[in-house]
């Protein structure tokens, strides 16, 4: 024991914010480098997958089986559709639907998912599996699994995902590289965003440095819609109305796009993924929001801010979560009585200025 005071030992609390400890990176490498070779390993990233969710899930599983590996699944809860930007990612493969998914995995790991009930009907692997291991990035995770690897300061889960991989000695490869790069850009808006930090850049040309080829990744990711969307989006973006009044002045705009607006355009649910890009451009609102029907009186909503208001505590008031500046949540009701309830939380939203 060090210092002579003689004093109680001061017993320091880890900040809710912080990182993994060394303990959790210990724990983590223990869980995998202790798999027996028959080991059954299935891997879960959250429902309705993104770039992140699947990047970083389909990246660290081809990492897996670098380190031999052999018995492995990986899936998402909800019908098994992967948007066509993800078409092309490395490792689909590995991919099943989540009712062949393992029953009783030897070991769980989840991705990108902030609680347990971003899970679905796959929530149940954690009691059921031997042992779970949890990778996020969302300030918001509750810490579901057994052990946890959450870094809140990190742009995206698939930096968690390489972290581990290069302390379980897993050198880069192209697929793997693909995988987190589009799970990389996905989530710093391609480099725009305030994660976006030095170490952010040194991974992307870690990951470039393998031979990716980006302008190819980014077109089919960011750059390619049918044409049926592209006449969606204009009658969505058509509607989008602008309140100059919510969240103390700062403004809301928002738009919705129905099950029938999608069924007129012979176009998949996935495609309005990309609108809310389009409407939080508006110069006068601080937020912006999407409301996307996903059954009659439901919606997947998606929120923005420009930097004035934490749409996370809007999320979670209303049952979701998310980040600082884009979150989400599940609305029930109207279009417009979801709204109402959003207005209803905007002003206390509103992040109060630095003090002097
Ligand atoms: P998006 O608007 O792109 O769907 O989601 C933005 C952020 O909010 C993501 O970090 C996502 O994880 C989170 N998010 C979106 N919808 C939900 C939800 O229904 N529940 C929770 N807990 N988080 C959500
Ligand atoms: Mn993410």
């Amino acid at each position: 024991m060090s210092g002579s005071s003689g004093t109680a030992a001061v017993v320091e609390a880890t900040p809710v914010d912080s990182g993994p400890g060394a303990g959790d990176w210990a724990a983590a490498e223990s869980l995998l480098r202790n798999l027996s070779p028959d080991a059954r390993v299935l891997l879960i990233c959250h429902v309705n997958p993104d770039g992140d969710a699947l990047g970083s899930m389909l990246g660290f599983a081809l990492g897996l089986r670098r380190l031999g590996v052999r018995a492995m699944q990986a899936t998402f809860p909800g019908p098994p559709e992967v948007p066509v930007p993800f078409q092309g990612l490395p490792g689909l493969e590995l991919l099943v639907p989540a009712t062949e998914a393992y029953p009783d995995p030897d070991l769980v790991i989840c991705f990108d998912a902030a609680s347990e009930s971003r899970l679905g009907e796959l929530v149940d692997r954690l009691d059921t599996a031997g042992a779970s291991l949890v990778l996020d990035h969302h300030a918001s995770n509750t810490r579901f699994g057994g052990v946890n690897l959450v870094d809140p300061h990190a742009a995206a889960t698939s930096v968690v995902a390489e972290q581990l991989l290069t302390r379980l000695g897993v050198g880069l490869d192209a697929g793997i590289a693909e995988c987190l790069y589009v799970a990389l850009t996905t989530d710093t808006g391609s480099f725009r965003f305030e994660a976006t930090t030095p170490a952010v850049h040194h991974l992307a040309a870690r990951l470039l440095a393998t031979g990716i080829r980006p302008g190819d990744i980014s077109r089919r990711v960011f750059d390619t819609r049918p044409f049926g969307a592209v006449r969606l989006f204009g009658e969505v973006l058509g509607r989008a109305r602008l309140e100059p009044a919510p969240a103390g002045g700062r403004g809301l705009v928002w738009t919705w796009a129905t099950l029938d607006d999608l069924a007129r355009h012979d176009q998949r649910p996935y495609v309005l993924e990309a609108l809310i890009d389009s409407v939080r451009c508006t110069a006068e609102a601080d937020v912006s929001c999407v409301l996307k029907q996903t059954a009659p009186g439901e919606w997947a909503v998606s929120l923005r801010s420009k930097g004035a208001v934490d749409v996370s505590r809007v999320a979670l008031a209303l049952g979701g979560g998310g980040h600082r500046f884009a979150a989400g949540f599940t609305g029930r009701g109207t279009a417009e009585e979801v709204v109402d309830r959003i207005r209803g939380q905007l002003d206390d939203a509103v992040i109060p200025p630095a003090a002097p």
